[in-house]
């Protein structure tokens, strides 16, 4: 069974996370660490529990979940899957960074692995499965731990809200329909790991996200 670790990064606030078990393997999950600071406070976690990171994955393109890119890129030696539909974003992301006082170490936007839906990731003896949900942006994914009964969803839902549609590429009736479709058909006490705020379940949001038409 995965374990997991989580950070709130960068001025936006970002949950990254990390998950591993007991084989040391782990994957980053949105690095969004954006000072010497922050990629310390990940990097200790890392290596003081002698993990072995195999994968950073990215749930969208925003700023906010892949300035930490290249930092544990150079780290770790390790690769950056995503969806291939956010390589706008990742080139705006690059000219976005600066206005929000954050540094943009990536020299080339393209993740290194792209991840189709259904994909299957193994992380240790535990997988997450690949879900496709656009809608807050363009090639935006969730990522489903089924053994452990957790969802990333990104910016795709948060607890009591949904993620912004009006950024380019974002369209709120597809959102809506990521989630109904992706997220609530999942068992209700899947646990909601959002890329800001706190946990929710599915249940929960099923029953009080009012953003979240039906
Ligand atoms: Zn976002
Ligand atoms: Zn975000």
């Amino acid at each position: 069974m995965l374990k997991i670790e989580s950070f709130v990064f960068n001025p936006f606030s970002e949950n990254t996370y990390i998950i591993y078990d007991d084989t040391r393997e782990c994957v980053i999950i949105d690095p969004g660490c954006s000072t010497p600071g922050e990629e310390d406070q990940l990097f200790g976690f890392i290596d003081s529990h002698q993990l072995k990171p195999i994968l950073a994955i990215n749930t969208h393109g925003h700023v906010d979940h892949t300035v930490g890119n290249k930092a544990v890129k150079q780290r770790y030696g390790i690769k950056v899957a995503a969806h291939a539909d956010i390589q706008k974003d990742l080139i705006r992301s690059r000219r976005q960074a600066p206005y929000f006082g954050m540094i943009w170490k990536n020299e080339d936007e393209m993740p290194d692995v792209f991840l189709e839906d259904d994909e299957v990731i193994h992380v240790g003896n535990s997988t997450l499965e690949v879900l496709c949900t656009p809608g807050h942006a363009q090639g935006s994914i969730s990522l489903y731990a089924v053994m452990e009964g957790w969802v990333f969803t990104g910016d795709a839902l948060f607890c009591r809200s949904i993620g912004r549609t009006d950024f380019t590429g974002g369209d709120y009736e597809t959102l809506c329909e990521s989630i109904r479709s992706r997220l609530f058909t999942l068992p209700d006490d899947t646990t909601v790991f959002s890329g800001h705020g706190e946990c929710t379940t599915i249940g929960d949001e099923k029953d009080f996200n009012y953003y979240v038409a039906m």
